[in-house]
């Protein structure tokens, strides 16, 4: 059985909504490792749950002493990364870790954990229909919209590199692919 699900998606695909979802059909399964960050809080999002908020310098002293498993610029001036320690706090939980990381750390994390982790991307229906997504939820400045959207190419290139993609156009179907693959694996 799988001790990891790392799952990778341009933002404003569907990754969050999904995964809701798929917590909801399997309750005490997953267990997020909360990643670090030194991007601003988003409205609602909460320091210790969403993320931990660090700033510059708490990023780069936790990289200085080794306390990352991967980290990424994801975005220009934008540091996000797995702590170790998260792994520790999932496996005294007795759960599945699930890592929401960018395609970069996905495929650096399933190159350390191999056969124990799944790697799934989330692959949105079209360029244009992100666009539309990320503009709906209302998050992005226009500038931040337009790098989210350009890194978006690049990522998809990536999907090449996952054990599995599911295309998020329906979000019924897709959690509902989700589900059925986890249930391969989860037996
Ligand atoms: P991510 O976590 O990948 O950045 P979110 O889950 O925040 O993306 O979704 C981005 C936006 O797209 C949200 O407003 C969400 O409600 C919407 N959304 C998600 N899945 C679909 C879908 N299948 N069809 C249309 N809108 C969707
Ligand atoms: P957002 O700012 O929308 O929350 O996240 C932006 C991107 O950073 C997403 O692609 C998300 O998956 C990625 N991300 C979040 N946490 C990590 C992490 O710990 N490591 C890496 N490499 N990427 C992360």
């Amino acid at each position: 059985m799988i001790q990891a699900i790392i799952i990778s998606a341009p933002s404003g695909t569907g990754k969050t909504t999904i995964l809701k979802e798929i917590f909801k059909l399997f309750p005490n399964c997953f267990s997020f490792s909360i990643s670090a960050t030194t991007r601003f809080p988003r409205e609602g999002e909460i320091n210790g749950k969403d993320y931990y908020f660090l700033s510059l310098d708490e990023f780069e002293k936790k990289k200085e002493n080794d306390e990352f498993l991967e980290f990424e610029q994801v975005y220009q001036g934008l540091f996000y990364g797995t702590l170790k320690s998260e792994i520790d706090r999932i496996n005294k939980e007795k759960k599945i870790a699930v890592f929401d990381v960018d395609v970069k750390g996905g495929v650096n994390i399933k190159n350390k954990l191999k056969d124990k982790a799944l790697s799934i991307f989330i692959m949105p229906p079209s360029i244009p229909e992100l666009k539309e997504r990320l503009t709906k939820r209302g998050s992005e400045t226009k500038e931040s919209l337009n790098k989210r959207i350009e890194r978006a190419e690049m990522e998809i290139d990536f999907a090449k590199d996952f054990d599995r993609v599911i295309i998020n156009d329906n979000l019924q179907k897709a959690v509902e692919e989700f589900s059925n693959i986890l249930k391969e694996h989860l037996s």
